[in-house]
């Protein structure tokens, strides 16, 4: 490809509403466009990228057996209301009317689509097992469209969809899944873990995501060095530190005795005024599921993680506002606690809080209570609602547990019959009987593993790409475009190098050596040709390798050669 008839716009400053790297050097390099928040357009090169990893992903999924469709993006409402999703889900999902006002919906995945189809498509178990796979435009009205490609409100996804008899044959298609996806990143050159997760809306029975180790990600993963545990934090179960031993003050088995704590409200400055141990506290958290006020319980040094509540509750629960805390429990935020509460307030406690005593807020304002057994002093049912922090100890092995941000490029569900019940999606098995289809649902961001790329690659100059999803393998300069014999050498080298399987870019502009140099550094191509002034005086042309930025000099006819050993070395990674 030739610079000068394509559409590469590349730009020297960062766009200012750009914080992720990779957001401002996809735009840099001229790869993305965006047209409104979290709307894009890909550029040639950009959806080069996206095209190189949809290659590696469709080859992984045939390998398993995985068909390809393509099912729509716009859905009738019906199917959602018969999965129960469509009052389930919020203002994620971006609903609209024909001109007939029929309720319709933008695909946000494609779970109902499957199950409607299989309804129609599936009567025996002669028919099953299925892989079912597209990648198609999913539409979600994303609540902070941000951080460039990495979280927009259309994007392109490979989902695909597995259809079982039963568990036992969900477990197979499921790992088949799980082992595919490890190629695809590995292919793709991402850093990645994966850990166990939360399947949230999706239902089901199990669920892993893959993670690409990054300061840009919005997840957090806990991981142990010393076995393979590793969660994300939504679902990760760290065992705290003990508290350190309580002061004399704290009398050991007396039972509660109300202290005065005037003016302190948080946990720092009640704790502070007592001279404890914050971690010798309870933080109790007033929420609403529902009408049903929640009283949840952690640690004092302990944050509450809201999904896990929601996990414990079945039911997503908001904080309640300050004047709920007063009119349901009489006292000021600031005192809340769980011994003596009006009835009807449900209390959930974090499993960490077992044993005891712990100070609680006394529900009188400006006092609290010392010496307080949970489950002795007060009932409650246990959960595990704390954020996992570094540090903790493995609920596996009890080594240490590090927390990281990543970028979830991928995660994969179990699903049960959640779908196949509600869509009617049934099949004969061998002795005749109706059972529902037992599916699996299973997705990939192209554009996040594209960005999650730039992420984990680059410098203080630009992108480096991985061999396998960069758009170009070889960046070949000119310098002098109207010097005849170096642009005759230039066209040699890129026949040479297309005929030798290379996709190879030739900036053949009449711009200077240096604009022509950054370009390249930004675009990130791994290997820069360079054919200058050293090819007129001794035959030589520069062959650079971007990520380690090694030279070399070889003569024209060995450039191929040069650029299959850099080749070879970055597919050992
Ligand atoms: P997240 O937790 O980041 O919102 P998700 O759990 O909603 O992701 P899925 O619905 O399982 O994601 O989608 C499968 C894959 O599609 C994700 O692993 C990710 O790679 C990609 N993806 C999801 N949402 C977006 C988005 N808004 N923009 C770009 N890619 C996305
Ligand atoms: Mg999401």
């Amino acid at each position: 490809m030739r610079w000068t008839r394509s559409l590469i716009p590349t730009l020297r400053e960062d766009p200012a509403d750009a914080e992720a790297i990779s957001h401002k050097l996809m735009v840099r390099a001229g790869l993305v466009r965006q047209l409104a928040a979290g709307i894009y357009v890909y550029l040639p090169v950009g959806l080069r990228v996206i095209e190189k990893v949809n290659a590696i992903i469709r080859e992984e999924m045939n390998r398993i057996g995985g068909q390809e469709l393509t099912m729509p993006v716009l859905h009738p409402a019906e199917i959602w209301q018969q999965s129960g999703r469509w009052d389930a889900i919020g203002g994620e999902m971006f609903r609209l009317k024909d001109r007939n006002q029929r309720d319709m919906c933008l695909g946000m995945t494609h779970e109902e689509v499957v199950a409607w189809l299989a309804a129609r498509e599936i009567r025996s178990y002669r028919d099953l097992p299925q892989i079912w796979y597209q990648i198609q435009t999913k539409e979600r009205d994303e609540a902070r469209p941000r951080s460039g490609v990495l979280r927009t409100r259309e994007f392109l996804m490979k989902d695909s969809y597995t259809l079982d008899p039963d568990q036992a044959a969900l477990d197979v298609s499921y790992n088949a899944h799980k082992q595919a996806y490890g190629k695809i990143f590995d292919r793709c050159g991402l850093r990645y873990v994966v850990v166990d997760s939360d399947p949230g809306m999706m239902g089901g029975s199990g669920s892993h995501e893959f993670m690409a180790p990054s300061a840009a990600g919005e997840d957090e993963v806990a991981l142990c060095a010393g076995c393979d545990y590793a969660a994300n934090v939504e679902l990760a179960r760290g065992v705290p530190q003990p508290a350190s031993p309580s002061p004399a003050s704290m009398p050991e088995d007396a039972g509660p005795r109300e202290v005065a704590t005037p003016g302190s409200r948080t946990i720092a400055e009640v704790a502070a005024q007592l001279q404890i141990d914050p971690a010798g506290m309870i933080k109790s958290l007033l929420y609403m599921a529902g009408d049903t006020p929640v009283l949840a319980l952690v640690r004092g040094d302990h944050s509450l993680h809201e999904r896990k509540l929601a996990r414990a509750l079945g039911a997503e629960p908001r904080p309640a506002r300050p004047e709920e805390v007063r009119e349901r429990l009489g006292v000021s935020v600031g005192s809340v606690g769980p011994v003596g509460l009006k009835g009807g307030v449900r209390v959930i406690a974090d499993e960490s809080l077992k044993s005891g005593p712990y100070v609680v807020g006394a529900n009188r304002d400006g006092f609290h209570l010392v010496g307080v057994r949970p489950g002795k002093d007060f009932g409650c049912d246990w959960a595990d609602l704390q954020v996992a922090l570094p540090g903790e100890g493995c609920p596996r092995c009890g080594q240490p547990l590090q927390v990281e941000r990543v970028i979830e490029v991928g995660n994969i569900f179990k699903l049960g019959t959640k779908y196949s019940v509600g869509l009617n999606a049934m099949y004969l098995d061998e002795a005749g009987q109706q059972k529902p289809i037992v599916m699996g649902s299973y997705g990939i961001g192209p554009a996040r593993i594209a960005a999650a790329a730039v992420e984990q690659r680059h410098d203080a100059d630009g992108i480096i790409w991985p061999w396998a999803i960069a758009p170009f393998h070889v960046h070949l300069i000119p310098v002098a475009v109207k010097d005849a014999s170096q642009m005759a050498a230039a066209e040699d080298i890129e026949r040479s190098l297309v005929s030798a399987g290379f996709d190879v870019l030739m900036d053949d502009r009449d711009e200077r050596a240096g604009v022509k140099f950054k370009d390249a550094d930004l675009l990130g191509v791994p290997i820069r040709v360079t054919v200058g002034n050293a090819f007129i005086k001794e035959g030589v042309v520069e062959v650079r390798d971007r990520a380690t930025r090694v030279d070399q000099r070889v003569p024209k006819s060995r450039v191929v050669e040069a650029a299959r050993v850099i080749e070879a070395v970055q597919a050992m990674g």
